[in-house]
Order: C-alpha cells, then structure tokens, then sequence
C-alpha cells in the first residue's frame, strides 16, 4: 500500500519531475526504467480508486482486476457523476455507462443502465459470459438480474435530487467546464443548469506489464434521455493494445466521439509519440473542429504506454489525474492544457 501522499499542484513541474529531466515530448522514446506496476485515474476522485486498484495491484494481481476493483470504489460512492448517487437525465432517471478492456483485446460495455450499481462489474461480465460487447437499457439490465447483481430501488441521492430540482428551474442545457474542481463534490454546482461532470477512467499496468482499462459514468447530467457520451464505447471513452499503450478519456464525450478519441491517442504511441504527446495531438485535434467552440467544453485524455510511461493532456486548465506506482506514492497531477 503507498504509505505517502504527495500532491504536485503546478501545471508543468509535476509532470517534468515524472519525466525525471527527459522530455515527454519526443517523438521516438528512449527506454524507460520499468514502473510496474502502476496505475493512473481521471480527476482528484482518482486517488481514493487508485488505492482500490493498488490492493490487487500490490499483491501480483492482473491489471483487469485492478481497473475494476478501482473504479468500483468511484462507484460505491456519492458522486454526481458516477454510479447510482449520479445526477439524473432530464427525465429525472439515472443512467449509468461503463467499459472495461484487457491486454487481450477483450472488451465489455454496458450503457444507459439503470439501477444497478456496478455497471463496471456489468460491463466484465458481458466480456466474459456473452458473445457480444455491448449491451443497453433494458437488455443489459436484465441481463445483470439474470447474473445476480441486485436491483436497486429508482430512487435520487439527497444531492441528485437537489440537483434536479435546481436544474428543472431552467431546463437548460449549459455544460460547464471543470465543474469537477470546485472542491465540493456535492455541490449542485450553478444554479440554472450547470452540467457536472466527472467520469472515472483507469488505465493500469501490472507486475507482469499487462495493461488493462476501465471507464465509468452517470454522464452528462440532465442529458437527454437516451444519450450516450464517449464513456461505454470502445475506441472512444477507452482503449487499449497491450503492444503499444492504453488511453482513456473525459469531458465532453460527444467530442470525443467525433475522433475516436482513446484509439486515436493509442494509435500516435504507435507512431512513436510519448504518452503526453498523443494526448496533445488527439487534444489539438478536437480543438481544430471546435473553432471557436473549443472554448466551451473541456476534453482530457491520459495515457499509459506499454514501456509504463504515463501522460496527460486537456483542452482547457483544470483537469487533473492520480497516479500510485511502486515508488509508494500517490500524486495528483495537474495535467498541462491546449487553451489558456
Ligand atoms: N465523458 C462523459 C460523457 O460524455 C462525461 C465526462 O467525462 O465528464 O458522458
């Protein structure tokens, strides 16, 4: 278990001191010394999921059973983003999407679940008991009845509740950037429809180099009933190819989608780019279909390649990831950003 804390709060100097004076940005890397294992998560909500994943992590286990081990955690607990204590869609019902990946291509995917409060655990099974990858709504709830996972009662947490009630004041759809990070998880955030949002994405790399990846997510809040962000879709919310990196994404999935946003950050480690770098480039990319635009939302990746190098990149200031090694430490690092 990491005995030590330590938070690195500057944009730049956390991620040059992991870089241990070499340049993330080169193009063709040379060899790193190994960090197995190694786990890194989106947001500050990162650090307690982190821990959940070192558990397995620590002991020699499998890196699919450290990503969803973790995000469980982010799951069990009250969040307006994740699990069944998220905000609702704009019909007042939480939805909740989820993937997984492991160092075989195996894949799982489960969305617009509705009571049910692992979609995590629902998104494995579905890679390991079914011919399919994904499965939706009514179908991917039955299917986890059938596998045994509870039905919990269609019922707001006290905080999605007050949320939704502030929300339906306006009904308007106005998604703030970085809600994350006002320091108060459950806050409503604005009042008049500010969009919260805070997906858990996990990439971890165990003792044996396998990596493997999870995502998990209310998404958008109030969103339309029936919408699907990046977060369930492999390639999009989540990829992995154990031969060349990890990557995973949050933020606004609908651009992410647009890129294919986690398979394009996997596809340029291929190419040769560091994990930060490919970040960047698949940032720069959605900023340049944005125009103007890019200024309203927020997009982050982070990245791990198959050498256990990680990285980050977000379009706009705020995004942060944590990240637990052997080195005994847990950091949050403020990820650098394409727009200031
Ligand atoms: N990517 C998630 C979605 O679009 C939301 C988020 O990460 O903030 O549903």
């Amino acid at each position: 278990m990491p005995t030590r804390r330590k938070f690195i709060t500057s944009s730049t100097t956390g991620l040059a001191l992991l870089a241990a004076g070499r340049s993330l940005e080169a193009a063709s890397l040379p060899p790193a010394p190994a960090k197995k294992p190694l786990v890194i998560s989106t947001w500050d909500t990162g650090l307690a999921a982190n821990l959940g994943a070192w558990k397995v992590l620590s002991k020699g286990g499998r890196a699919l059973d450290a990503v969803e081990a973790g995000v469980m955690v982010t799951e069990d607990s009250q969040n307006c983003c994740v699990g069944l204590g998220g905000n609702p869609d704009r019909e007042g019902i939480v939805t909740l999407d989820a993937c997984i990946m492991d160092d075989q291509f195996n894949c799982g995917s489960v969305a617009a679940l509705e009571r049910i409060k692992h979609p995590i655990s629902v998104a494995r099974r579905i890679m390991e008991r079914t011919p399919h990858v994904m499965l939706v709504g009514e179908g991917a709830q039955q299917f986890a009845v059938a596998q045994g996972f509870p039905l919990e009662p269609q019922k707001l947490s006290p905080d999605a509740e007050k949320a939704y009630r502030e929300w339906l004041k306006t009904s308007e759809y106005k998604p703030v950037v970085n809600i994350e990070n006002t320091g108060n998880k459950k806050t409503v955030g604005p009042v008049g429809g500010a969009n919260n949002h805070d997906t858990i994405a996990m990439l971890a790399q165990d003792g044996q180099g396998n990596l493997s990846g999870s995502c998990t997510t209310s998404g958008m809040g109030f969103k339309m009933r029936g919408r699907l962000g990046d977060s369930p879709l492999i390639g999009s919310g989540l990829f992995v190819d154990n031969a060349v990196g990890a990557a995973a994404a949050t933020g606004q999935g609908e651009d992410v989608i647009r890129i294919a946003g986690s398979h394009t950050v996997v596809e340029l480690m291929r190419q040769g780019l560091s994990p930060k770098a490919a970040c960047k480039a698949a940032v720069e990319r959605i900023a340049k279909i944005k125009g103007a635009k890019a200024r309203d939302i927020q997009v982050c990746f982070i990245a791990v390649n198959a050498q256990g190098q990680h990285g980050a990149y977000a379009l706009q200031k705020g995004f942060s990831y944590a990240v637990c090694d052997q080195t005994n430490q847990q950091q949050l690092i403020q990820s650098e950003y394409l727009l200031s």
